[in-house]
């Protein structure tokens, strides 16, 4: 065996998205104490620099240690007791994991259904919240990674808080891609991942709680089932709770963290209006490109996702050869389909850092070779 030397591949999918060399080199910095009081400074500014991408002055705003699903569960954990009536909202793959979550946590599961590749219907919702009075919280994904289809998450949070319910988004594709407004939504708990529109390397998952999503943590009957992702723990790590100083809970991926931050630096020297328009125009670049070649977006234009773009496969076109023919002749990688859309789609994402008009025009080149078109 031998050190591992990875290719360098083009990361057009869903995930994980191309890392700019700024943020690799930030990650190969010394490796130091996670109570170092200068790294605790680095903690600070990684809090207020997600408190900024995610528009919201919530002060429990931190990356969880762990991949988006780690924010996915440290969320529902922390909000969902055995006997709670959830509404989840199920347009994709990752509705569905909601609900697991949900389940498993003793909860109840009222599911709103919509089928894959539309959004969540805010009218189903209000019949559901109507039909489950006292329902805990409504969770939905704010851009669902595995259709393409982005949800209207201020309608959505808004309903939510007209019932009394906590609002739960899903933004892990969302943020840095396309506007997710916090406070303004009135969300009560957010989670993200790094490796999407962040443009860091996987593991770390920043997450959000408002004042209501805090007031439930506190009225809790029992203790958070899981000892890694309880909150009140997790904070005597994240913030000075007691006053006596930081206090060891796990130990920080210290290196991930300085990727993070680095990462949202160049986010924020970019601004985040900058960045989502620049998703805008490569999107649009690839629509037009795709459409010249003869193949089409999936989903209605009001709310194709800028940064996942589904690509219906063509007839009589092997799907999972073309995605090999990229990876190992063009050294490009794109997404297969999820669930009900596997074998019918490609999923081409333009995340982050890769949203770039050469990116968008040399996979289009190479699935012209590929496709022979
Ligand atoms: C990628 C993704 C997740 C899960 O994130 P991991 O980092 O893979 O655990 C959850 N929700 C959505 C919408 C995603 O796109």
């Amino acid at each position: 065996m031998q050190s591992f030397n990875p290719p360098d591949v083009l990361l057009l999918g869903p995930g994980p998205s191309p890392v700019p060399q700024r943020v690799l080199d930030a990650l190969a910095r010394p490796t130091i104490g996670h109570l170092d009081p200068r790294f605790v400074a680095l903690m600070d500014q990684v809090k207020a620099l997600l408190q900024w991408a995610l528009a919201t002055n919530n002060a429990i705003t931190l990356p969880i240690s762990g991949p988006g699903s780690a924010g996915m569960e440290a969320v529902f954990t922390n909000l969902v007791e055995p006997g709670d009536t959830v509404i989840v909202c199920r347009n994709g793959v990752f509705g569905e994991r909601m609900r697991q979550n949900v389940v498993r946590l003793g909860g109840s599961a009222s599911i709103v259904d919509d089928d894959y590749g539309q959004p969540v219907d805010p009218d189903k919702v209000e019949a559901a919240l109507k039909a489950n009075p006292g329902a805990k919280a409504l969770a939905f994904v704010h851009a669902e990674t595995s259709t393409g289809a982005r949800s209207d998450a201020q309608t959505l949070c808004a309903l939510a808080r007209e019932h009394g319910a906590l609002s739960i988004v899903d933004a892990v594709t969302s943020v840095g891609g396309i506007r997710v407004d916090t406070d303004a939504w009135g969300v009560d708990a957010i989670y993200s991942g790094s490796q999407k529109c962040l443009s860091a390397p996987p593991g770390l998952a920043p997450l959000s709680l408002g004042q209501r999503a805090v007031a439930a943590m506190q009225a809790r009957r029992q203790p958070v089932s899981s000892w890694f992702l309880d909150l009140s723990l997790v904070l005597d790590y994240w913030q000075d709770s007691a006053g006596g100083g930081r206090s060891y809970h796990h130990t920080a991926p210290v290196n991930m963290l300085y990727g993070l931050h680095e990462a949202l630096l160049m986010l924020r020297a970019e601004g985040l209006e900058a960045a989502i328009a620049r998703h805008l125009d490569s999107h649009r670049r690839l629509r037009d490109g795709l459409e010249t070649l003869g193949l089409e977006l999936r989903g209605d234009e009001r709310w194709r996702l800028p940064q996942l773009n589904v690509v219906t496969v063509p007839e009589g076109v092997d799907e999972a050869a073309v995605r090999h023919q990229l990876l190992h002749g063009h050294h490009i990688e794109i997404g297969a389909g999820l669930g009900p859309l596997a074998g019918k789609v490609w999923r081409i994402g333009l995340m982050g850092h890769g949203s770039r008009i050469e990116n968008v025009d040399r996979v289009l080149a190479a699935l012209k070779q590929v496709l022979g078109r």
